[in-house]
């Protein structure tokens, strides 16, 4: 399953919650695909860039700074679009 796929299901299965008012949202936990017990934590930085403290970011960031998106992240960004209404407006095809 490619990384879309597991952002998208991780959003399905309930695993993301924003930390932060959602008129302002910059921080959310998400838990781990297959650990319930384990979270991790994704923010926004400077408006622009997305981290995430799982290991799969913290690898891949040092080759791509700024510009890699691990799934929760992408879960995030789908979390965002659904709370902004957009799957009400027209049917996402990825
Ligand atoms: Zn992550």
């Amino acid at each position: 399953m490619n990384r879309l796929d597991k952002a998208w299901k991780i959003l399905r299965q309930g695993k993301v919650r924003i930390t932060l008012n959602e008129e302002h949202i910059r921080q959310a936990r998400v838990e781990s695909e297959d650990n319930s017990k384990k979270e991790y934590g994704v923010r926004c930085v400077n408006d622009k860039d997305w981290d995430c403290d799982c290991e799969d970011y913290l690898y891949n960031y040092i080759n791509a700074k700024g510009s890699y998106q691990c799934k929760h992240i992408l879960a995030m960004v789908f979390k965002i679009a659904e709370l902004k209404g957009v799957e009400s407006q027209t049917r996402l095809k990825i």
